[in-house]
């Protein structure tokens, strides 16, 4: 199914870690070049770099923050200008905070709204002019369930997943017939470190233990009672960008355990 992709490129933002990282993983394995992008420990990201081109395939690493269109732009022209070609770009880079609205820092708000939703814009504005010369294009924008319903606490990130969602209609009208698809994926809970770091504080102000966090609250929505895994959506991706999917665009696809099915 995949073959066809061996030789393309793609850029993921927020790849040194959880499903970025997966998709990378899952990605190189079907032979398409990796541009990374994210944060971390530059030895930790270095190995993470090192084992992707060692899958057989050309992987480099960009430090583009994702709140600066001018680094995110830069980093989209070096992606061509080092392999040659941008095919394929999954946004996303994301963060989280949990606050009640009127306790919610503006400068946190500006920064969910900047990484989870805006720099989306920003890649697709800066490699659509590259797809559209070579004929060809797949965008995935990760949402999450949350760009479909809400969850209290989360004013910012609820905002910014269903703004992406806005964004992934949009661009998919505009360059249906360039052979372009932009498509969103929505995740139910994945055991990332972004939602590792929420176990602790969560199992402390509700005083239960971190296995009743995983099972009553995280999971309490998703009816297989199971964590999405890097490597399903990985999968769920590399579907998108074949050609069984040539006529799937400005739509999502839930991979959220039955959440929004409820
Ligand atoms: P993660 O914390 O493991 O990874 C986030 C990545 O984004 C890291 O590589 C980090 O360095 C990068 N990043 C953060 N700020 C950045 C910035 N300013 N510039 C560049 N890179 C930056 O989180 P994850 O769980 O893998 O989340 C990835 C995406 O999936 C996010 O958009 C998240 O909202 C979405 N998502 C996650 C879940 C889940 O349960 N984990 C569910 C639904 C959607």
């Amino acid at each position: 199914m995949t073959s066809a992709l061996k030789g393309k490129t793609a850029l993921i933002t927020g790849s040194t870690s959880g499903i970025g990282l997966g998709i990378a993983q899952g990605f190189a394995a079907q032979g398409i070049n990796i541009v990374m992008n994210g944060f971390g420990d530059a030895a930790a990201i270095e190995a993470e770099r090192a084992a992707i081109e060692a899958m057989g395939v050309k992987a480099i690493y960009n430090g583009a923050d994702m709140t600066k269109p001018n680094e995110i732009t830069e980093m989209v022209k070096q992606s061509v200008q080092t392999l040659g070609s941008i095919d394929i770009v999954i946004n996303n880079a994301g963060i989280q905070h949990v606050a009640p609205v009127d306790e919610f820092p503006p400068e946190k708000w500006d920064e969910i709204v900047a990484i989870n939703m805006s720099s989306s814009f920003h890649t697709i504005r800066a490699a659509l002019p590259h797809m559209k010369k070579q004929g060809w294009g797949r965008i995935i924008n990760i949402a999450s369930a949350h760009g479909l319903v809400a969850s209290p606490f989360k004013t910012a990130y609820v905002t910014a997943k269903h703004g992406i969602i806005g964004l992934t209609k949009t661009v998919a009208l505009e360059v249906a017939q360039d052979n372009i698809t932009c498509n969103a994926i929505c995740p139910g809970y994945v055991l990332t470190p972004l939602v590792e770091k929420q176990i602790p504080d969560t199992a402390k102000s509700r005083g239960i233990t971190e296995e009743e966090v995983k099972r009553d609250v995280l999971l309490a929505a998703q009816w297989t009672k199971k964590f999405v895994t890097t490597q399903q959506l990985a999968g769920t991706a590399l579907f998108l960008c074949s050609d069984h999917a040539e006529n799937i665009t400005g739509t999502h696809i839930s991979v959220d355990g039955g959440w929004t099915a409820a």
